[in-house]
Order: structure tokens, then C-alpha cells, then sequence
């Protein structure tokens, strides 16, 4: 099985970030608390606190004792969630994220040649590198390389900081026997204690058991999913099964008349659109979601939805996006909240293509769009329409579309 799955954890991220912001802290062992009190515990320990034994939980009597120098910050959290969005903007400069699991940890479906060793390993420096670049020097991140998205994720907490670690899926399962059962995503202290229960003591142990004693541990088919992900099978559905990708955004005051809500439209429409040929997908559809600003009668929104034989053509999509907006009646008010979604989607290989079709040029202007936007930001290159949104829709489209990837994929 090849490496399907690509996963950035970023290290020590809260301390991480105040060191970046504050020079003045760089290299010194740091305690992040939520409020400046003794009585409360660290709720993050930068890389330096973490040598004298200081970690997420330790209480600020016992950070003292384990560390006389270090210093304690309280929390800003507004300001991790913007670093949080110019990281997955960084990322996205590179390959697009599939999913975000958590404030600091983000996943990538790995597809066609990203699925090599060489070239995986090079897509994980350059996304490393673009977080130095583009966000901050002093924020180091663990890459995990794997089969799956489960063992992507153990692979970045087996080398800390800055790791980039690959499990190949010809190592499994040796390469996990030296983990903690605790270690491992998804296990949890009840889970342990009921695979104890089992006889299952040690990771070994566990990648041994047969396919029903998980099932039993788990009561039911989620221990089937976990024995099939210890082997580096793609359990969840991959994007393959994928039945729509969409942005929306909910619009700045200063963009919520109808000519700027439409330019932001466009770039949602592209931004979907690349999305959809990396996957290797075509559209049969189309839906426009509008949202007002709220009235005496309620929420207004309006949707509507145009159907057409498959394609992936940003050229082509315009026009329907176009027509879709011409169609709305009279704007009850502001426009809130805009969206797109491409539906019925068909495997890029399974639609059938008349030879001659003369829009099959447009292929290759839309793979060289996606190409160069992936390499210097996507906003480098943009058909005209998007020029007013552009910027308007920045790292949140990026975020946006998370929730219902992770539907698909908890692995
Ligand atoms: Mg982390």
C-alpha cells in the first residue's frame, strides 16, 4: 500500500507561538497558563520546559520545583486561532488540507505522485519550510508519513520537535511495538482498561489480536475499523467517496452588497474547483447558497442548484455560477453568508469524454492554474470575476470546509 496520508502536528504550539511573538523568550523554559494564578497548571510547555520534565497538566507549584527559571505567560487564545489560520494557509500553499483535527494538527490526503516515498518526504520539508517562511521561524512541526491517516498521526508523535517520520507499510506492525497502548490515537484509559480486560497489555499485543477481540473491545464494528488501520488500510471513506466539496463564507460588512458577495462567490467557485481536480473528480452539479442578514420575518436565504454533464472546468463553471445568481429574486437585504457547493461527483477517470470535445483544452489551463496557485499562493492566478473578493475570503475558506471532511475521516 502506498502513503496516503500526510499529518502536521506543530510543536508545543501556545508556548511556541509566544516565543515567536516574543523574542525575549526564545529558548527559555515557558509555562502557558490560562490565568496568572499558582493555584492552576500549565496548559502548554515550550520545548525548553519540557527537558526538565514540564508538560499540559503540570501544575505551576510542581513546574517550579521541576524548573526554578521558568517563565510563566497566561494564554492568548485569539491569537493562536489567527496563527492557527496562517499555518493551515501555509500548508495550503503546498497541498491542500483535508482535514484540521485540532487547533495545531492538520491532515493531508496524499494524491498521485505525492504518494512516492521521495516526493512525500519532500512535500513535508516544504510544508515545514512554509510555515517557517510564511508564519514564523520558531514554529517547529512533527510530520508523520503512512499509509493511513491513524499511523500518519502516530508517525508524528514518534519524533519531537521537529521530526518528519515515515512508516512504510512493509514495517508494520513491528515499527508500533515499541509504543505505549495510551500512545495510540483512539485509545483512551477506559479503552485500555478494557483490553486489559482482554489480555492485551502491550502494542504488540494488540496488532496481534484477532480481528473479533477488537471487535469485542470496542463493542462493535469500530474495532473492526482499528484492526484494519493497524494494517495501514484506508478504513473511512477516501475522498473517492466523496459526494460534494463546497466553501462558504460569511461575508466583512463592506462586502455584503451584491457585486462584492458575487466576486467573493467566484473565488469560493475556484477555490472548489482546484479542490475537485486534485481530487481527481468531476461535477454534475452546482449549488449557490445566499444568507441575509437577519430581518423581523427571520433568516432569509435562498438556494438553487443547476445541473450539467460532469466535468472539472473552472472555464465552464462561470457561466453557471452566473446564470445561478441571475436567477435570485430581489435581495430581501445585506447578504450575509455566501456558498458554493459542487455536487454529483464522478471519478475524473469514469466520465466518458467525447474525443473531439473541444473544452478539453481547457484541462490544461486549469492543471497549470492549479499548479502555479498551489506554488505561490492562491491567489497568484484568478480568472476576472474573483478580482473584488480576492483577500475576502482568506484563511477561513480554508477552515471552513473542515468539519465535514472529519465526518468522513476520523482516522
Ligand atoms: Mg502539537
Amino acid at each position: 500500500m502506498a502513503l496516503h496520508s500526510l499529518y502536521v502536528d506543530l510543536n508545543s504550539f501556545f508556548a511556541s507561538v509566544e516565543q515567536q511573538l516574543r523574542p525575549e523568550l526564545r529558548g527559555r523554559p515557558l509555562g502557558v497558563l490560562p490565568v496568572m494564578a499558582d493555584t492552576t497548571c500549565c496548559i502548554a510547555a515550550s520545548i525548553d520546559a519540557k527537558r526538565f520534565g514540564i508538560r499540559t497538566g503540570t501544575p505551576v507549584w510542581q513546574a517550579r520545583k521541576l524548573c526554578r527559571d521558568i517563565v510563566f505567560v497566561q494564554a492568548r487564545p485569539s491569537i493562536y486561532v489567527e496563527i492557527h489560520h496562517r499555518i493551515i494557509a501555509a500548508v495550503e500553499s503546498c497541498t491542500p488540507v483535508g482535514a484540521v483535527l485540532s487547533i495545531d494538527e492538520m491532515a493531508c490526503d496524499l494524491m498521485g505522485s505525492e504518494r512516492e516515498e521521495a516526493r512525500a518526504v519532500a512535500l513535508g520539508k516544504q510544508i515545514k519550510q512554509a510555515i517557517y517562511d510564511q508564519v514564523g521561524e520558531v514554529l517547529h512541526s512533527s510530520v508523520g508519513i503512512a499509509p493511513n491517516r491513524f499511523l500518519a498521526k502516530t508517525a508524528s508523535n514518534m519524533q519531537k520537535p521537529d521530526g518528519l517520520v515515515v512508516i512504510r507499510q512493509h514495517e508494520l506492525p513491528q515499527r508500533l511495538y515499541g509504543l505505549k497502548l495510551g500512545a495510540l490515537n483512539g485509545i483512551g484509559r477506559a479503552m485500555e482498561q478494557r483490553l486489559n480486560q482482554l489480555g492485551i497489555h502491550t502494542v504488540e499485543q494488540l496488532c496481534t489480536a484477532r480481528r473479533d477481540t477488537l471487535r469485542r473491545a470496542w463493542g462493535g464494528i469500530g474495532g473492526e475499523h482499528y484492526y484494519a488501520k493497524l494494517r495501514g488500510e484506508n478504513v473511512a471513506p477516501a475522498p473517492t467517496q466523496r459526494s460534494s466539496v463546497g466553501h462558504s463564507h460569511v461575508l466583512a460588512p463592506e462586502l455584503r452588497d451584491p457585486d462584492s458577495a458575487l466576486a467573493v462567490l467566484y473565488r469560493l467557485l475556484h477555490k472548489a474547483a482546484m479542490r475537485l481536480r486534485h481530487y481527481g473528480y468531476c461535477a454534475g452539479g452546482l449549488g449557490l447558497h445566499l444568507h441575509y442578514l437577519k430581518t423581523a420575518a427571520g433568516h432569509p436565504r435562498w438556494v438553487d442548484q443547476a445541473r450539467f454533464a460532469p466535468h472539472a472546468d473552472t472555464l465552464q463553471l462561470n457561466p453557471v455560477l452566473a446564470e445561478l445568481w441571475q436567477r435570485r429574486p430581489s435581495d430581501p437585504g445585506p447578504i450575509l453568508k455566501v456558498g458554493v457547493t459542487l455536487t454529483d461527483l464522478v471519478e475524473h477517470s469514469q466520465v466518458t469524454r467525447d474525443l473531439f470535445d473541444p473544452d478539453d483544452r481547457h484541462e490544461t489551463l486549469n492543471s497549470v492554474l492549479d499548479r502555479i496557485n498551489q506554488r505561490y499562493g492562491p491567489n497568484t492566478l484568478y480568472f476576472g470575476g474573483a478580482h473584488h473578493g480576492r483577500g475576502a475570503a482568506p484563511m477561513r475558506i480554508a477552515f471552513s470546509h473542515v468539519p465535514e471532511l472529519q465526518v468522513e475521516n476520523d482516522g
